[in-house]
């Protein structure tokens, strides 16, 4: 890098720490590039989702997933839908595949299982985020939507449940979010509403609409904001109907949402 250019950076970083009033300015500016992003002995890759109909990359922050948000799905897995309060967990930001519209993507059937299940989810994207936000501002949050997967190593995340251990191995592994490109909000209104389905090689298995949900996208919001910040970046996976069920190497699933273009995988 040009020397003139750094020292100027290095001027200008320790300019503005001495107008936020921040001590050990030589400290703060040694470890900053002239950009102002730390030295790193690595690079590590930032996850991103395309936003369909333009050039820009929605950077993922957060993946959560709700659980059991369909009542006849509950009653699949084995709850009562009608007292149960939402639940929530994560899946790493890397597991984001996507999936481009108009294309089966080859899909990794992972290790370790031997009953891997697939859940048709419409996901949420947010531009804002916050703490107790209430159901009635929780829309302003989002962004965008898409189709997404939840795929599920089923046995290993039972196995755990019995166990009462955490889910992670069957739910939070490499590519195990699937996505379809982001769709605006501002060009295509809310998503509450239409139908969810899922096939395999051709065959229906998951059908039902997006009014079934137990807990909206905006209630999901605003719950989630009682126990975690929110912020821009984040998405949402609000669950998927019933009739989930096991894929096998060669299968291809097809899924889709009322409004978004349906999105494809090829196990292998
Ligand atoms: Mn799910």
């Amino acid at each position: 890098m040009d020397t003139t250019l750094r020292t100027a950076g290095r001027r200008a970083a320790l300019q503005s720490a001495a107008a936020l009033g921040v001590g050990a300015l030589a400290g703060c500016a040694t470890g900053a590039t002239a950009q102002g992003s730390p030295k790193t002995p690595f690079s590590v890759a930032d996850t991103y989702i395309p936003v369909a109909g333009s050039d820009l990359q929605f950077p993922v922050r957060r993946i959560y997933c709700i659980g059991r948000n369909y009542a006849a799905h509950a009653r699949e897995m084995g709850s009562d839908p009608t007292r149960e309060p939402p639940f929530f967990f994560q899946k790493p930001t890397d597991a984001i595949q996507n999936v481009a519209p108009g294309t089966v993507a080859d899909h990794p059937y992972p290790s370790l299982t031997k009953n891997y299940h697939y859940e048709v989810e419409l996901v949420a994207a947010l531009h804002r985020g916050g703490r107790e936000i209430p159901v009635d501002k929780a829309l302003d949050c989002v962004y965008a939507y898409a189709v997404g997967l939840d795929m599920t190593r089923r046995d290993l995340q039972r196995a755990m449940g019995d166990q009462k251990k955490p889910w992670e191995i069957g739910k939070s592994f490499d590519r195990s979010a699937p996505i379809g490109p982001l769709h605006l909000v501002a060009q295509t209104g809310h998503y509450t509403k239409g139908a969810i389905w899922l096939k395999v090689n051709g065959q229906t298995k998951q059908n039902a609409n997006l009014n079934q949900m137990i807990w909206s996208v905006a209630e999901q919001i605003s719950k989630l904001s009682e126990a975690f910040e929110l912020a821009a970046g984040d998405i949402i996976y609000s669950g998927t109907p019933e009739n989930v069920g096991p894929v096998v190497r060669g299968d291809v699933i097809e899924c889709g949402i009322d409004g978004l273009p349906n999105l494809s995988v090829r196990i292998v």
